[in-house]
């Protein structure tokens, strides 16, 4: 299976993170399924990065073989939904984007991607709302509506490139508010009112 993650979704958060022009197209990048941490696991900090931050994200996951897929036909792909973590080495991150360097020892790292239990769609409806808790606070909160292209856009999108295949997910990216993860944290997330996922940052 693979691993598929949206950069730059929110305005918000391109606004956090200094970048005001509007993308024309979706960027995505991959992460491989070593990445997956699941069953509220606790998140280890890796050693060699000093500035890990939490991405909370909507993850939709793909239920159908497909390639080329029409927007207007994307909806048939997915059926189910789940609150993610896109772990980020903003350190690393910020290194490989001033040489030009691909992402990956910023992004792709071992339990990088966090995933929920997964649930149906049609019990949260069409624009589900989610929201990340840090240490009891709230940090970061979205609708789906808000994203800049949506999942059936996302979809259109990516599968020109790749032919998507049942079980690949895709991280639709995140809203503002990402920040710092130290040990001891405890993120919580929810969609709507129901909680997600509760883990321990190590
Ligand atoms: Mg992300």
């Amino acid at each position: 299976m693979k691993i598929i993650c949206i950069g730059w979704n929110y305005r918000d958060h391109n606004k956090e993170m200094r970048r005001n022009d509007l993308p024309d197209k979706p960027i995505f990048f991959l992460k491989p399924d070593t990445a997956l941490l699941k069953d509220n696991k606790p998140f280890f900090v890796p050693d060699f990065s000093q500035q890990v931050e939490y991405e909370c994200e909507l993850v939709y996951r793909i239920n159908r073989i497909g390639k080329n897929i029409a927007e207007r036909f994307a909806h048939r792909y997915y059926s189910e939904i789940a609150l993610g973590i896109d772990f980020t080495a903003r350190d690393l991150q910020a290194e490989c984007r001033q040489k030009g360097s691909p992402w990956e020892i910023a992004k792709a790292f071992d339990n990088s991607a966090t995933i929920s239990q997964f649930i149906d769609l049609q019990t949260i409806g069409k624009n589900p709302s989610f929201c990340l808790f840090k240490n009891g606070t709230k940090v970061q909160e979205a609708k789906a509506e808000d994203m800049i292209f949506s999942i059936d856009k996302i979809i259109a999108y990516i599968s020109k490139f790749l032919t998507l295949k049942i079980g690949d997910i895709i991280y639709t990216g995140t809203p503002a508010g990402v920040g710092k993860v130290e040990i001891g944290d405890r993120l919580q997330g929810f969609i709507g009112d129901r909680e997600m996922f509760d883990f321990l940052v190590k």
